[in-house]
């Protein structure tokens, strides 16, 4: 714990709590990670820092999720990057929404901080 582990992971949402325990949670299992507060910003972000995985909201100002998903994996610089939708919608069929718009997987708000690690390196783990 604690230990670096070289692995950069982007978190892309609204809400400075989520943000803040997010980073919290990952900090503490050795991540680095990096913060925007909308799609855009995290867009920039991703293409400059080449990050590991993205931790994304969907419900966001300036440029939501979906969009932010769909310029990310229609760039070749960005597309290889594991992506997770994170929100509290708890629809039949948005699961199936987010992996068609271009999320890797999906995570239901709240965020159960001890299942999280375990989630993070199965998708860093499948490279393909
Ligand atoms: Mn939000």
């Amino acid at each position: 714990m604690g230990t670096e582990t070289g692995v950069k992971i982007l978190i892309v949402e609204d809400n400075a709590n989520n943000r803040l325990l997010l980073k919290a949670v990952l900090t503490y299992y050795g991540y680095a990670v990096l913060e925007a507060a909308n799609g855009e910003e995290g867009l920039r972000l991703a293409r400059e820092e080449k990050p590991g995985l993205i931790i994304m909201d969907i419900q966001m100002r300036v440029m939501d999720g979906i969009t932010a998903v769909k310029a990310l994996k229609a760039d070749p610089s960005t597309k290889n990057i594991k992506t997770i939708a994170v929100t509290s919608y708890a629809m039949k069929g948005d699961r199936e929404n987010f992996l068609d718009a271009g999320f890797d997987g999906y995570l239901a708000k709240p965020i159960d901080t001890r299942q999280l690690p375990e989630t993070i390196k199965h998708y860093l783990a499948n490279n393909t």
